[in-house]
């Protein structure tokens, strides 16, 4: 059950120490690379046959190629329940609504007559996106992820998530009908670390990409970071968290069941409520043996709640709990208090903030319009969630004229000699008359 950390009484720590105070995964994507590192390897030497080999293992699945035939999707679009198609749709299109304001147009800067920077936005070419199906088939990531894909014009999609071994190996019904329903044709059934080694180094028919986006285990976390450089990465969309920083306006109920539907994630998945409220957090704490009593996976929500990665947090108030959060970082936070958007305003560090009572974080997971794909483990710190930006580059088109490069010839020679690089004055200077 839920640990307490009780901060109040006293000041609150520096932000190093207090980082080491709170809750976090015992396993981390550091610990899981020794096991991850020889799947990358085996992919990259052997191919196909390691990538069969390596799903037989963790997936059950024995099936002689990996990439899902255009019947399987056409086929799951089709059969697909009218209700579930439906809801799809509403979340694709208010994700679509969200992220096509999110385009971005090319901007020119004169800097001097006749010497422009351009900054142009050019789409990534072939971007691999994942999306999970160990535990629960995330049909609500292929939307995530290649809604934002598409608006940014990407030429070439690829989607790998795991087989199942209730379908035939094929990957989730769902999970199919959402690719199809995007358009999408290129879909692997492929998972973990094997899938994202698939996307970087190329095998089967799977082509190289040059991006690999979305939301995964410790296994696939630790091979996105383990791959980048030769791939780029999204953020670190590892086992989900939760924080939910309150005071005594929450209603128990619904701190209870927000903290509860994320630890549904995952055995790893982080719950943290951070309170001003004793009483607050005493309710909360009664309340959650019945509500995960009463839902499928309590078993995996149990070792979630229980584990280092969750816990109670008690504050003496909203600004100490804003350090908390801050500290914390939490892929998904949510601000139960008296003026939450106030509140909400003031936090540095979040993934995805849900601000008030009618905001929670199951929403953003399905049908808010945010993107649900968003930086765990303390990296929202440095990262932002997925958006069309992330894959876009920014290019610089430099176009100066004669008599601008002039203009400014004696300053580069200056800087040049300055770095002691004579020869970069000189490409200046042989252009002088
Ligand atoms: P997954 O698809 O990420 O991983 C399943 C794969 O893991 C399997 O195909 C298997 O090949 C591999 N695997 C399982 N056990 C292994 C082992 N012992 N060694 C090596 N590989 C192994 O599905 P999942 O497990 O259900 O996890 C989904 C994750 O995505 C959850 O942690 C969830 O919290 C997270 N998530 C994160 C975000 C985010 O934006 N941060 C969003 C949604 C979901």
């Amino acid at each position: 059950m839920l640990t307490r950390i009780d901060l109040r009484g006293s000041q609150l720590p520096g932000v190093r120490e207090l980082a080491g105070l709170l809750p976090r995964a015992g396993t981390d994507v550091e610990s899981v690379q020794a096991v991850v590192r020889p799947l990358l390897e085996d992919v990259r030497v052997r191919g196909a046959a390691a990538v069969r080999e390596i799903t037989a293992r963790f997936d059950g699945v024995d099936a002689e190629d990996f990439a899902v035939p255009q019947a399987a999707l056409d086929e799951a679009l089709a059969t697909c329940d009218p209700v579930l198609r439906e809801a799809l749709e509403e979340a694709v299109s208010r994700v679509r609504r969200v992220h096509a304001d999110q385009r971005r147009t090319d901007v020119t800067t004169q800097v001097v007559p006749g010497g422009t920077v351009t900054e142009r936005w050019v789409p990534v070419r072939r971007v691999g996106l994942y999306v999970p199906g160990g535990l629960a088939p995330l049909l609500s990531s292929v939307v995530m992820n290649v809604v934002p894909a598409q608006i940014a014009g990407v030429e070439s999609i690829a989607v790998a998530t795991p087989p199942q071994r209730d379908n035939g190996g094929l990957p989730d019904k769902g999970v199919l009908a959402a690719c199809a329903l995007l358009g999408v044709t290129e879909v692997y059934a492929v998972g973990g670390a094997q899938a994202i080694a698939v996307f970087g180094y190329g095998a089967g028919a799977c082509e190289p990409v040059d991006l690999v986006t979305g939301p995964g285990n410790v296994y696939v976390t630790a091979a996105k970071r383990l791959l980048r450089g030769l791939i780029g990465i999204d953020s670190e969309a590892g086992p989900t968290e939760v924080a939910v920083l309150a005071d005594d306006t929450a209603d128990p109920v619904h701190v209870a069941a927000d903290l509860i539907s994320q630890a549904e994630h995952d055995p790893l998945a982080g719950a943290v409520l951070v309170t001003t409220s004793e009483a607050l957090a005493d309710a909360v704490l009664e309340l959650v043996p019945g509500q995960v009593a009463a839902t499928k996976h309590g078993d995996r929500i149990d070792t979630a709640l229980a584990g280092s990665q969750s816990g109670i947090v008690l504050v003496d108030d909203l600004d100490a709990g804003l350090a908390v959060v801050d500290a914390y970082a939490a892929e998904h936070l949510e601000i139960q208090t008296r003026n939450p958007r106030e509140i909400a305003l003031r936090v540095r560090n979040a993934g995805a903030i849900f601000v008030g009572p009618w905001s929670p974080v199951s929403l953003g997971d399905y049908a808010a319009g945010s993107n649900h794909v968003l930086p765990t483990g303390g990296c929202a710190r440095h990262s932002s969630g997925l958006s069309v930006q992330t894959f876009l580059r920014g290019v610089h088109l430099v176009e100066y004229d004669e008599a601008a490069l002039a203009d400014v010839a004696r300053h580069v020679d200056v800087l040049a000699h300055a770095e002691d690089l004579p020869a970069h004055a000189a490409a200046v200077a042989v252009r002088q008359k």
